[in-house]
């Protein structure tokens, strides 16, 4: 018989720490965002940090570092878990005072963020109210007014998220890294130049594709406003970051008036062989005081306990959303029941948003549509609006992940820059959209949540869209043009996508499902032609 590694004695006695304190975690949070309470919160803050200081003690990364060089550990799965605990134990060795500063300035943003409500004609504003002037004002200087409001939060996050900005670079560098955005990247097994090329590469062919997309909308905007091309400003849009399609939304709401969304996307998962009934009687779907008003899925045992959270209403967004959560808890379902504790997850978060982002584009696609809320006549031309529509909120966000990417690599790059100039260059270069007058000295690069509190994260959306097109393309070449809607569909997504878990990084799964590296190609054919 084979001689035990002493690793296979420290994965025995370390994994079910981990895996008791992440289900119970999971459980709080769960709590926490289907009823608010403070006291799943508090539970919550005290897992949240058991948790971390599981991956806390040096001696024990030495010891991985040290089985990572040993060649007599030569199983793919031992050399995997080694490979993901090296990793959740690096980031973790930053010094302690530094983490616990780190975690006190995040937790005090957060509440600044959460707090603060500018003032609009001598009246505080939410950002709802701001979004709701932005969709419905027809009068361009009360929209202008509205949008300057919307970035005078700036002024009182920018220095807070400066702060963060040098404690992160200075944690990264503690461990050898150039700067926090090549650490998280590094961390999360994405080579950042790489990244830089790729992104380049896709704003560069779609460059033709985006234009005309602004030139319709700049049509329909000056229309609407009555004013030239280049006194429209970025507050033309509907939303505060022009990252959202501003032409008329609701009007496709229709195609789901009398549709039970959660029966048809039980339905649509059906045609795939797949049954989401028990996901569903886990899950939490409609509107409640006290409940998180957004839209996730949580796996809470990596055994089989995987619930949504939804705040379902009558609109094509909604279905959308159902479909989304749901394409991440099939592929939590389906992970190789022999496969570890460790490795029942996907490799990263590209992966599974492929999945989710895939289903989730059914609700705009017209054959899908069809099948989703019928094929009546009078729906007829309003599916045909939302297969357009997809195509068109593809590259508009498209171009705002890439706004968002550039910036934050120069931001951890050289934080001491005129940054509002770097923000506006950003803009202008990929959303083309004109900056202002008089925005110098300003901080609008600070308004966007993301940039404080989700940092180096948003590229993955983009890449997930890249992976979702790829394996759509896969898809039709193994099972025909009806894609999605058929059990060989299903079969493969489960065999190729989900099955192997974190059993390989996210760029081998990649070839695994499509056959090539992840690249832009099959996003472009699909949203880009001109
Ligand atoms: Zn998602």
């Amino acid at each position: 018989m084979k001689k035990k590694h002493p690793f296979d004695q420290f994965l025995k006695e370390f994994i079910p720490q981990v895996e008791r304190k992440s289900t119970q975690l999971n459980k709080a949070l769960w709590i926490l965002e289907t009823t608010g309470s403070t006291d799943a919160a508090d539970l919550k803050a005290d897992l949240d940090t058991e948790l971390r200081f599981l991956f806390n003690d040096p001696k024990t990364y030495k010891k991985l570092l040290e089985w990572e060089k040993d060649p007599s550990l030569s199983d793919p799965i031992q050399k995997r878990q080694l490979n993901v605990l090296t990793r959740a134990f690096k980031q973790n060795q930053i010094p302690k005072e530094l983490l616990e500063e780190l975690a006190q300035k995040e937790a005090a943003l957060s509440q600044s963020y959460a707090n603060y409500r500018p003032e609009l004609n001598g009246k505080k504003v939410s950002e709802n109210d701001i979004r709701e002037i932005l969709k419905k004002e027809n009068h361009p200087e009360k929209r202008k007014e509205a949008w300057e409001a919307s970035k005078k939060i700036g002024e009182v996050l920018a220095p807070q998220i400066l702060a963060l900005v040098h404690l992160r670079n200075k944690a990264a560098q503690s461990l050898g890294y150039a700067d926090y955005f090549q650490m998280q990247l590094d961390l999360q097994e994405v080579d950042p130049k790489w990244l830089l090329k790729t992104l380049d590469e896709l704003s560069q062919k779609s460059e033709k594709a985006y234009s005309a997309v602004v030139s319709e909308i700049e049509r329909k905007q000056v229309e609407r406003f009555h004013v030239h091309i280049p006194e429209l400003g970025p507050w033309a849009w509907s939303d505060p970051f022009c990252q959202e399609d501003p032409v008329d939304p609701h009007e496709l709401d229709r195609l789901v008036d009398g549709v039970d969304i959660s029966g048809v996307s039980t339905d649509f998962y059906k045609h795939m062989g797949i049954d989401v009934k028990p996901i569903l009687s886990r899950s939490d779907m409609y509107e409640r005081p006290g409940k998180n008003q957004h839209a996730f899925c949580i796996n809470l045992d990596r055994k089989g306990d995987v619930r949504t959270l939804n705040n379902v209403k009558a609109s094509l967004k909604w279905l959308e959303t159902v479909l989304h959560e749901l394409g991440h808890a099939i592929y939590e379902m389906g992970f190789d029941e022999k496969l570890p504790w460790l490795l029942r997850e996907p490799p990263h978060m590209i992966p599974t948003e492929a999945m989710a982002l895939i289903a989730g584009r059914q609700a705009y696609r017209y054959d899908a549509l069809g099948r989703l809320v019928g094929s009546s006549p009078d729906k007829e031309a309003l599916r045909k609006k939302a297969d357009i529509s997809l195509k068109r909120r593809q590259l508009i966000f498209s171009r705002w992940v890439l706004v968002m990417t550039a910036f934050e690599s120069e931001l951890y790059r050289n934080p001491s820059q005129d940054l509002n100039r770097l923000w506006w260059q950003c803009v202008e270069k990929y959303q083309k959209i004109r900056a202002p007058m008089n925005r110098e000295g300003k901080f609008d690069w600070a308004t966007k949540y993301h940039i404080g509190l989700a940092p180096v994260y948003y590229f993955s959306y983009l890449l997930g869209e890249m992976f979702a097109s790829a394996i759509q393309e896969a898809l039709i070449k193994e099972c025909g043009n009806n894609g999605l809607a058929s059990e060989k569909a299903g079969k493969f997504l489960q065999e190729k996508l989900f099955h192997p878990g974190n059993r390989m990084s996210w760029s081998d799964l990649v070839r695994h499902v499509t056959g090539k590296p992840l690249a832009p190609d099959a996003w472009l054919r699909e949203f880009a032609t001109t």
